[in-house]
């Protein structure tokens, strides 16, 4: 027996119990050892003469046996001398194939153009078709997590000699001569016992492997062979009776290919039909509805991937849950490293679903995690941008689509905005789609932009529950007559979006192209629209101030609600509407309130209401008339009414109905 040396001996014990998370890798590395050793010989194939294989017949198969619980991984490869399986699997760390690439791509930069002969086969890059996995010389070693024992017995091609190598991953390796019909390996794992807390059966299943192989090597270029159960149905008998006469169901065995093999994200977007793209959508990200985007990237360059990305066409019902996990898949040479990569997506984009695949990823050494995440920064910059652009052609060029993807997918740009404080909003704004009032459809705001009327200097939109009611609401209707439209937002995220955004574009300030200023986006609520000549502001500013003994008597009488009560700009049908000073909008509060938990959390944002009052409107001339008979009953009665009134005008209850009831039965009699 050969011993192991006392530092491999504790790095061996390394290698199986510290750097793995995940004991169910240990098919993944074996399956990749199986095809880098076919890739071998087929690159052999193409540089010596002596030997002739036929590509198809290249082929990894996968066998289990439930009862002597061992799993069998076999490839009819290039093989391993008595010398090589010594040095490879003897020497840990030692890649053999980690050599061979770096062999192939000196040659492939000592060649000229002078010294190739045409036919030469040398360098990599002629070798599209060779993709070694193999890095770092310690996968193998990972079936020492899941077997007591591991036997390897495998033919070198051109050699007429099998040999054995046999461990129990503890105390050494043993190699004796043996038997294999032809060249190539088999490594033969034996199951640990099942422990109190540890099974290791489901290895040991058809169920358990066809999973594994799906997951992390179904992309792997060459089949992978199962033996596999199937039914089917019998016939009954012609001429039978009763129960006979019932068809019935036979199991059957028969080699499969578990493996899909092709990497649909290395072709070019030009060679595959979108009906294949869809079927891979479909099935890999178990939708049942075809995608509404499909981008693919092939980037060159100092670090060289591919990307597939979808954009679903509906959403995921657990997308705004916070279990939601958004993500790519990422592969290096067509083995999967992990699921959902979550560093390749911004969360804004978090619906996009798909796949990246480089060789040139610097991996961890269990290859489940990247080394440099500088890497992955580069490529999900690279790919953020791609998905902008896709989305950016998608509302251009097939606009009916666009807005039902934005029903799908609209809030979550949203919530990009709010949450970056405003940040992503380069990126983001021109996606978003608003109701138009105007218009009555929804619209880009560069579209509204372009519809407002010149010398603009903002955008204006209004929040509620329901497009009718905003319709219809003052605050509304006021800023329409003025010939500027409103965005009906009903979602509860629209206002802090827009709030987040605070300004759009730019125009120039009477046409000084040298004074720039940006779009102010501006509730139709707040203070100061900019809507009003200063002559109209004085006016009301000074109507204000002789009222004023009439307004102290209706600020009073609504203790607190509202803060000021001043004489409108911007009413013209409606008596009165409420505005707010600052702080957040009415509509906002009610949004907060309805969010869960919000009542336990206590403190509500502050709000600085203004009632604003027609002073054009009759209930105006009934109010003062009021005040100068004496009667300021009546006026505080009328100033908790038209308070109320202006609630229910916006949708929102008021804090006691059976108050304003009572109040305008009062009036009615
Ligand atoms: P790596 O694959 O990163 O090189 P491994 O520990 O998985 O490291 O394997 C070590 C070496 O053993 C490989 O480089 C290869 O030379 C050899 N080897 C492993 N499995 C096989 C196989 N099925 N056929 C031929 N050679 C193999
Ligand atoms: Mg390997």
């Amino acid at each position: 027996m050969r011993k192991f040396k006392t530092e491999s001996q504790k790095l061996l014990d390394l290698m199986i119990n510290s750097i793995y998370t995940n004991r169910e890798i240990f098919l993944r590395e074996l399956i990749s050892n199986a095809s880098d050793a076919v890739d071998k010989l087929y690159f052999r194939s193409l540089t010596d003469d002596a030997v002739s294989i036929n590509r198809a017949d290249l082929a990894i198969t996968v066998g289990y046996d439930a009862e002597a619980r061992t799993v069998t991984v076999s490839d009819n490869g290039i093989g391993m001398t008595k010398d090589e399986l010594d040095k490879n699997l003897g020497t840990i760390a030692h890649s053999d194939s980690f050599e061979f690439k770096a062999e192939r791509a000196a040659d492939a930069a000592e060649r000229t153009d002078e010294n190739t002969e045409p036919g030469d086969v040398k360098g990599l890059s002629d070798l599209t078709d060779v993709d070694i996995i193999g890095q770092f010389g310690v996968g193998f070693y990972s079936a020492f997590m899941v077997g007591k024992k591991v036997r390897v017995v495998s033919r070198a091609i051109g050699s007429d000699e099998a040999w054995a190598w046999e461990s129990n991953g503890i105390d050494g390796y043993e190699i004796k001569a043996a038997e294999r019909a032809e060249h190539g390996t088999d490594v033969i794992v034996y199951l640990k016992d099942n422990t109190a807390d540890e099974s290791f059966d489901t290895f040991a299943t058809e169920a358990g492997l066809t999973q594994l192989i799906k997951r992390y090597s179904n992309y792997v270029r060459y089949p992978i062979q199962m033996e596999v159960t199937r039914s089917r149905k019998v016939e009954a008998p012609e001429g039978a009776e009763g129960d006979e006469a019932q068809p019935s169901w036979e199991t059957y065995t028969e080699v499969a290919t578990i493996n899909s093999m092709i990497p649909i994200w290395k072709r070019k977007k030009s060679e595959v039909s979108q009906e294949e793209y869809d079927e891979f959508y479909k099935t890999d990200f178990h939708d049942f509805e075809d995608p509404a985007r499909t981008i693919s990237v092939h980037a060159e360059g100092s670090l060289n991937y591919d990307a597939l990305l979808f954009v679903p066409g509906r959403a995921p019902w657990d997308l705004y849950s916070k279990d939601f996990k958004k993500g790519l898949a990422l592969y290096s040479s067509n083995v999967l490293i992990m699921e959902k990569c979550e560093e390749l997506l911004p969360d804004y984009f978090a619906f996009v679903r798909g796949v990246v695949d480089s060789a040139d990823l610097t991996l961890n050494i269990s290859r489940e995690t990247l080394q440099h995440n500088g890497q992955l920064r580069a490529i999900a910059r690279r790919l953020e941008k791609k998905i902008k652009g896709d989305l950016a052609s998608f509302r251009d060029d097939d606009r009916e689509s666009y807005e039902k993807f934005f029903e799908q997918f609209g809030r979550t740009l949203k919530f990009g905005i709010y949450q970056s404080y405003g940040m992503a909003k380069d990126t983001l704004a021109d996606l978003l789609l608003f109701y138009s009032a105007k218009q009555q459809k929804m619209i880009t705001l560069d579209e509204y932009l372009a519809d407002a009327p010149a010398g603009a200097d903002a955008i204006f939109y209004a929040v509620g529950d329901s497009r009718e009611r905003l319709a219809n609401m003052p605050l509304v209707t006021t800023v329409l007559a003025k010939g500027y439209d409103v965005l009906l937002c009903t979602e509860d995220v629209d206002e802090f979006c827009l709030m987040a955004m605070g300004t759009y574009g730019e125009h120039a300030v009477d046409g000084d192209e040298d004074n720039k200023q940006p779009y102010f986006i501006k509730n139709v609520g707040a203070e100061d629209l900019g809507l009003t000549t200063e002559e109209e502001k004085k006016q009301a500013e000074e109507a204000t101030e002789s009222n004023a003994a009439l307004f102290d008597v209706m600020r009073e009488a609504l203790d607190g609600r509202a803060e000021k009560v001043v004489v409108s700009t911007r009413l013209t049908d409606a008596p009165a509407v409420l505005t707010s000073e600052g702080g957040v909008s009415l509509q906002m509060l009610q949004v907060l309130k309805s969010q869960p938990g919000a009542a336990e959390m206590g403190g509500m944002p502050e709000m600085h209401l203004v009632l604003e009052l027609n002073d054009k409107h009759p209930v105006f001339a009934a109010l003062q008339a009021a005040h100068e008979a004496g009667d300021d009953d009546k006026v505080r009665a009328y100033a908790g009414i038209l308070f109320d009134q202006a609630l229910l005008v916006e949708g929102i209850m008021p804090d006691n109905p059976l108050a304003f009831a009572q109040a305008v039965s009062e009036l009615m009699k």
